[in-house]
């Protein structure tokens, strides 16, 4: 009897909204390897070692034959990977040791395979875990991809040596959402994007190659969704939300009707979008316009690269290391902003340093001693939060200052970059004046150790997101050396309403006019005093919104990188004309209601 509808919920991976019946594949498992010993001697057990290695290179050569036709992201990392596999059955150390096992144990070569592999992926994992505790992630995520590597290669010989078949997605109706409780970066690889609607695992992270390569591949895709297995039947309805990481089970008509209409929506647009990103984000009466994108996690940099930012306008630090409950040190710090500086190419990268407070960092400040700070507040959103917390630990703000400025090194005398550094939660001068003051402290000892720093250097700008900041930018704008304008906040700040309140979400409005004037104070203010100033709030992911802010004088913007297209589409037709327009029209409104009206009507 079909059930109604129930939602899941997992971890989003791939953005994007995909519908269609469930197809569940499950794996052969493994045989037990009951008899260790070998009864045929280790020449023939080395005959069949080479023959399933011989195997197994071929099944690569067939994967490799796979990658023309999918994106260029997904071919680069797929293709990566599969030289990995090569090199592991090549003469290596993993080969040798199974060739030992097997001359001087008296092992069977699928025992000695499947002990080798899974003593080195163990080795691997305890490498991760010690990296880790020294709070190097990329490190552990590289040794937790090794060591899966590990376990693919040796799975990979052992089926080959026992004949038990591999799972096939071939067998998947077209359109299928494709339903597994785990999935390996092996098997993404044997997936044919064209013919997937959408892949839901129950295991999984965010982090791991299986993510990476599905992002890559651009298949919109939901990991980590605890008990699927149990709950989804072959060949049941699905809706996947990869935007929002839920899975409907057998959606109801409407359910239906909507999804499609989303998914197909999608496709449209991210035909045209695909011919959007090489073109500049320019108006049709000639101005430039910089869009940029907001990072937290570097899995994200695939995606803002593919949808043409020209730079990274917010990184959000705190985010970063948002997992653990230490921040890594000055060398961690820098390894991982370095990588971030190096992947954007040339591109302009501007790192927030960390905005702590409220509930971000918790654990971390902690840890630093920062007890009562976090202690439960009345108000931890008007509490030690941002710039504030971290003068009262410069220690903090000095590591992450340095090990920045060291990402911003240049690289055999060429520049990186360019990098630019911003604080969060500014509401006085002093705060600017204090952070300089340790930022030129930091600047002045790694001279003195001999780094070649950036010149000029690094510039150091403000986030403008509390009302104070808004009504004094003339003043902080002498300290400061550029402005990004944080309307999240400064929405909250200014109409004192909790962001993240479902209570009283319905007055949240960035478009109040009490906030509208504020950024166009600041804005007025920071134009005039000549420092560089952008939107890194929500607010810019809206079109119609940017073409109001650029009618209030705005030419740059940072937003999460998934709106940037719909962004540019829209700038690319219209003219400084129109947006004036828009902006005139608005601003004589007092009311929020009729702004939005206003807005939602323009360009329609
Ligand atoms: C903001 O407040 O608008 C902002 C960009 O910062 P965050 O959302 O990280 O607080
Ligand atoms: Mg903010």
């Amino acid at each position: 009897m079909p059930r109604s509808s129930a939602f899941l919920h997992g971890k989003a991976i791939t953005p994007g909204m995909a519908l269609g019946p469930a197809g569940r594949v499950e794996e052969l498992p493994l045989p037990d390897i009951t008899e260790r010993y070998s009864a045929i001697g280790p020449e023939a057990e080395n005959i069949r070692l080479d023959e399933a290695i011989a195997r197994a290179f071929h099944q690569i050569e067939k994967m490799r034959g796979r990658l023309v036709g999918l994106p260029e992201e997904g071919r680069e990392e797929i293709a990566s990977l599969l030289m990995v596999y090569e090199r592991m059955l090549g003469p290596s150390r993993l080969v040798r040791q199974v060739r030992d096992r097997i001359a001087e144990q008296g092992l069977c070569a699928e025992a000695a395979v499947s002990e080798v592999a899974q003593e080195l992926a163990s080795q691997v994992v305890r490498m991760a875990q010690a990296v880790a505790q020294e709070n190097n992630t990329q490190e552990a995520d590289a040794n937790l991809r090794l060591a899966g590597e590990f376990e693919e290669i040796g799975r990979r010989l052992v089926r080959n040596l026992t004949g038990i078949s591999y799972r096939a997605f071939s067998s998947l109706p077209p359109g299928s959402v494709l339903v597994a409780e785990q999935l390996r970066p092996a098997d993404v690889a044997m997936i044919d994007p064209a013919r997937i609607a959408a892949v839901v695992t129950q295991g999984g992270g965010g982090a791991d190659h299986t993510a990476i390569l599905l992002r890559a591949l651009d298949i919109p895709a939901i990991l980590a969704v605890p008990n699927l297995m149990a709950q989804v039947q072959e060949g049941e309805m699905l809706v996947v939300d990869g935007h929002l990481g839920t899975l409907t089970l057998s959606p109801s008509e409407v359910e239906l009707r909507m999804a499609a209409e989303a998914a197909q929506r999608e496709v449209k647009e991210k035909r045209a979008f695909g011919r959007l990103r090489r073109l500049p984000a320019q108006l049709q009466s000639g101005e430039d316009i910089e869009l940029s994108a907001n990072l937290e996690l570097p899995a994200e940099l695939p995606m803002l690269l593919r949808n043409g930012a020209k730079g990274i306008g917010l990184l959000r630090s705190e985010f970063l290391f948002g997992e653990r409950d230490e921040l890594p040190d000055e060398d961690g710090q820098m390894e991982a902003y370095r990588s971030i500086v190096q992947a954007m190419d040339g591109r302009p990268v501007t790192i927030r340093v960390l905005d702590w407070g409220g509930e971000k960092g918790r654990a971390c400040m902690r840890r630093l001693g920062l007890e009562e700070q976090v202690a439960d507040g009345d108000n931890p959103a008007l509490g030690l939060r941002g710039v504030r917390l971290l003068l009262r630990v410069p220690e903090v703000l000095e590591t992450q200052f340095s090990a920045i400025l060291r990402a911003a090194e240049p690289e055999k005398d060429v520049a990186i970059g360019p990098v630019r550094i911003l604080l969060p939660m500014v509401t006085s001068v002093d705060e600017i004046v204090e952070a300089r003051e340790i930022y030129d402290r930091v600047v002045r000892r790694l001279r003195r150790r001999g780094h070649t720093l950036p010149d000029p250097l690094p510039p150091l700008g403000i986030m403008v997101e509390t009302p104070a900041a808004a009504l004094t930018v003339d003043t902080l704008s002498k300290q400061a050396d550029f402005m990004a304008l944080g309307t999240n906040d400064l929405t909250m700040y200014t109409l004192a309403v909790d962001r993240a309140d479902s209570m009283v979400a319905d007055r949240y409005s960035p478009l109040h006019p009490g906030v509208l004037r504020l950024i166009e104070m600041t804005t007025d203010a920071a134009l005039k005093a000549r420092r560089p100033i952008s939107v890194c709030g929500e607010m810019a992911s809206d079109p119609r919104v940017v073409a109001l802010l650029i009618g209030l004088g705005l030419r740059s913007f940072s937003m999460n990188s998934a709106s940037l297209p719909r962004v540019k589409r829209l700038i690319r037709t219209l003219t400084l004309e129109d947006c004036d327009q828009l902006c005139r029209q608005v601003m004589l409104q007092n009311e929020p209601d009729a702004i939005r009206d206003l807005v939602r009507q323009f360009a329609t």
